[in-house]
């Protein structure tokens, strides 16, 4: 006898398992299927090629009327099911009910609706079905500018459509790049690119606070005050299992509608089928295993036995012209090893995870040929040790020799090209180096070949050592670090004539062989971008050292170290009570002078640390940044004020020195001292900076050194004003923060650049003026209080990249 099968639900999971269960028995059920959206089952993936104009809808139906009346299914479309009465074994819908022997519950997924001010205005979309997809074609006029909250799969395929019909596409993601779940940063990084070579407009790190808009919607409003004006705002940033029928029926429900491997829910004449489910813990957001719970649950209504396991999915986004791959897991973790490449030239990054003989993830883009059959490796768990040296490199060397690169080079003939930027070919190089040329600096001279972008220059470098055999001593300024093969300054220079702004630009386009870097390369890139793009780079915490991060210094025995600043060592009662105070309330054990004038609260707690920072706070102080790489004390002798000997006011122009400089970032920390006369009380001339008052004006000197290496200062300028010793000094540090090296302190990088260079740009008027104001325009940015922020957006205190201990002052 046939039995009465209600779906609730068509969508792509139940259209699969219908098509099982005719097959598998025909004639044993009578099948009503409704459907909440007016229309039946169509290929949801496909919504996207819609919105972008390459398919239309009828290209995407997978199941017509015909079919539906072949299998003699009866249709309840544009019905919501309202309720189930399990006892009765009914289901409700707006247009009567319906009696079950067996019920499906297929009804997917809502859309995630952040509940900000504004999100229920006209002109908020989400993206889920065909009514989504078309109020987004309405409004993608030439012209129009529409905002995608949410870079993830959704987003992304929606803005990609929206733009490729002419409008005007900002994406605001909250995260630091773009698909986060899916991709690492470095192909996060490519992927920005290519979409904003397309004009979409992507906004990392935004949080939406307000959907502006009176009658419908006008702007999105972030909590950084940036506004965009919108006609429409499409939200996709998450979707939940769409479980109110079946709470409302009293079934078993945790985060989606509780399956066991049959597909039964915990009433056994219901089952329930795709992203509504929750299968031992587990959501489900992408097709692939819903066809396999398709199958499972076709075969258990045909009395077969068949069990649900969930596989591993890979993503790929439907954006034409964008390769991306994704699979597996790609989390960092101990014991895991990545294998890295990659191809700037080509806008290729490629990335496998292994953990031991394993391969258990993959990230690719540009190139994603490859991606089914690193795929398969990962889902049969197959040991790939033996392939190893050339696994990277897809099956086309799988099980090859390990390539050597010089027999590569070797190989290449004369007119190969070796610098693509400047077009030079191996023929020109080999010749310059039999001209003479013996380095690399004296090659690139001659050819331009590695002078631009410089990714080539290990090739130049191995053309090099085959020419000249033992006559090549290689690059004697070493990489970076094991990540790269390029220089601290080639890095620096390349960062700028690039234009390079994030950490993943740099890694992917100067062909880093690590995924994110180490703890040498990342602190020092984080710098160079920081000083290089003050008002474009966004300061990553996770490249910093621990004491920055925590904005104090870690001591020995794991507490911390609190020094509030003392503007040029001076301080007052009310200031003296407040620290007295902190160091009673917690507990402090030693309260010390340090060597730059300030006091010294050590041996607070960890937890503390924000309570003892909001007191000194509230009573007017700020970070003494005793921990940072950049300035951290200027140091004042009494001076004219009330010593007989003082020529200036030196202790006003320390404090004046220091308002100007605090909370710049520099390449290692710098310390400035200002004595009143020659006498020098402040010990100035063993400073980073030294400001000796004199009769006739001011001595500027630089580049002294009291630690390990104990060095006096020489003489950069001798200044009449006090204005021109702030602008000097400014410059100066403007020159050094642009040029040097990452912790070298600036006695080390004047021994590099000479002291006449330095002399000569802070001497000219015109470029000392323009250093000036790039140091002014980098402290509009940088000049905050980490004490302060820390309150209005308390730190992550997790353990991240490495714990190096710094010396305190
Ligand atoms: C734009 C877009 C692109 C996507 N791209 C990909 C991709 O590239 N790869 C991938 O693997 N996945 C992709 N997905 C996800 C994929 O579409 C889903 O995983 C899949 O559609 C889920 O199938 P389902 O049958 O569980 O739910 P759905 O396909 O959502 O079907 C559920 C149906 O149930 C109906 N319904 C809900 N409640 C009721 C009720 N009370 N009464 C009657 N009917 C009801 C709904 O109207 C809906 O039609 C994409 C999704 C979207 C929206
Ligand atoms: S440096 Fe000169 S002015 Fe300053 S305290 Fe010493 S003697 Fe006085
Ligand atoms: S680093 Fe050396 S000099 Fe500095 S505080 Fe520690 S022990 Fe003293």
């Amino acid at each position: 006898m046939t039995k009465n099968l209600v779906v609730i639900g068509a969508g792509m999971a139940s259209g699969r398992m219908l098509e099982h269960l005719f097959e598998a028995a025909p004639g044993a059920f009578t099948v009503t299927l409704f459907n909440a959206e007016p229309r039946g089952n169509y290929n949801r993936l496909m919504l996207s090629p819609v919105l972008s104009g390459e398919k239309t809808y009828d290209q995407i139906v997978t199941h017509d009327e015909a079919w539906y009346e072949a299998q003699g299914i009866t249709t309840r479309f544009g019905e919501a099911v309202t309720a189930i009465d399990r006892e009765a074994q009914i289901v409700h819908g707006a247009r009567g009910p319906v009696p079950y022997d067996a019920l499906v519950i297929a009804t997917g997924s809502a859309p995630f609706i952040i509940p900000v001010p504004g999100h229920r205005l006209p002109g908020v979309v989400a993206y889920r079905d065909l009514e989504d997809t078309n109020a987004m074609i309405d409004a993608s006029r030439p012209g129009a500018r529409a905002v995608v909250i949410g870079g993830g799969l959704l987003g992304l395929e929606a803005a990609a459509g929206m733009a490729a019909r002419g409008a005007e596409v900002t994406v605001i993601h909250l995260m630091g790049h773009l698909m986060e779940r899916q991709l690492d940063p470095a192909a996060g990084y490519l992927l920005q690119k290519d979409l904003e070579k397309r004009g979409i407009r992507i906004h990392c790190k935004g949080a939406t606070k307000v959907i502006l808009g009176q009658d419908r919607v006008e702007a999105v409003l972030l909590e950084d005050g940036t506004v965009y004006p919108a006609d429409l705002v499409c939200m996709a940033v998450g979707i939940r299992p769409e479980t109110r029928l079946a709470n409302d029926a009293g079934l078993e429900v945790a985060r989606g509608i509780t399956v066991d491997d049959q597909m039964r829910t915990s009433d056994p004449a219901i089952y329930a089928l795709g992203e509504c489910t929750e299968h031992d813990g587990q959501l489900f957001g992408l097709v692939a295993p819903l066809y396999d719970q398709a199958k499972v649950l076709a075969a258990t209504l045909a009395g077969d036995q068949a069990a649900f396991r969930p596989v591993q999915t890979a993503t790929k986004l439907k954006v034409t012209g964008c390769d991306l791959f994704s699979a597996g897991d790609f989390a960092d973790a101990p014991g895991r090893e990545d294998i890295v490449f990659r191809d700037p030239g080509r806008g290729i990054y490629k990335r496998l995870i292994l953990e031991g003989e394993r391969l258990i993830g993959a990230v690719m883009y540009g190139d994603t040929a490859d991606g089914a059959w690193f795929f398969d490796k990962i889902r049969t768990g197959a040991d790939v040790t033996a392939d190893r040296d050339t696994l990277i490199f897809g099956p086309a060397f799988a099980g090859g020799a390990p390539s050597d690169p010089l027999a590569a080079v070797a190989a290449l003939p004369p007119e190969a090209e070796i610098c693509g930027c400047n077009g030079v070919c191996k023929g020109q190089i080999t010749r310059a180096i039999e001209g003479g040329a013996t380095t690399l600096d004296a090659v690139r001279g001659l050819t331009k070949a590695s002078a631009s972008c410089g990714t080539c220059t290990g090739l130049v470098e191995q053309v090099m050592a085959l020419t000249l055999g033992d006559g090549f001593a290689a690059n004697a300024n070493p990489p970076m670090c094991k990540c790269t093969d390029h220089t601290h300054e080639d890095v620096r220079r390349l960062i700028k004539s690039m234009g390079l702004k994030s950490i993943p630009a740099v890694m992917q386009e100067l062909g880093w062989t690590t995924v994110g870097g180490c703890a040498s390369c990342r602190p020092a890139l984080n710098y160079y971008l920081l000083a290089d793009w003050p008002l474009e780079y966004r300061d990553d915490r996770q490249s910093r050292f621990v004491n920055e991060r925590n904005h104090a210094n870690i001591q020995k025995d794991g507490t911390y170290s609190v020094v509030p600043r003392m503007w040029g060592g001076v301080t007052t009662p009310d200031e003296l009570r407040a620290i007295a105070d902190a160091a009673d309330r917690y507990n402090v054990p030693m309260v010390k002078v340090t060597g730059g004038q300030r006091i010294d609260l050590l041996g607070v707690r960890k937890e503390d640390l924000p309570a003892i920072w909001s007191d000194l706070n509230d009573a007017g102080m700020v970070s003494g940044h005793a921990y940072a790489k950049g300035l951290r004390t200027v140091k004042t002798c009494v001076g004219q004020q009330f010593c007989r000997f003082g020529t200036q006011d030196s202790t006003g122009l320390g404090i004046r020195l220091e308002k100007l400089l605090w909370g710049s970032w520099t390449p290692a920390k710098v310390k400035l001292g200002v004595s009143g006369c020659p006498r020098n009380c402040a010990e100035a001339t063993c400073k980073d900076i030294g400001i000796v008052c004199v009769d006739s004006g001011f001595q500027i000197s630089v580049a002294g050194a009291a630690g390990m290496d104990v060095r006096e200062t020489v003489l950069l300028l001798t200044v009449a004003t006090e204005d021109e010793v702030c602008e000097v000094t400014a410059a100066f540090v403007q020159l050094y923060r642009e040029n040097a090296r990452y912790l070298h302190r600036i006695y080390k990088w004047v021994d590099k650049v000479g002291l006449d260079w330095c002399r000569e740009q802070v001497s000219d008027p015109a470029t000392r003026a323009a250093l000036h104001d790039r140091f002014m325009l980098s402290q509009s940015v940088f000049q905050t209080d980490p004490w302060a922020d820390h309150a209005a957006r308390p730190a992550e205190w997790s353990p991240i990249a490495d714990l190096s201990l710094r010396a305190a002052e």
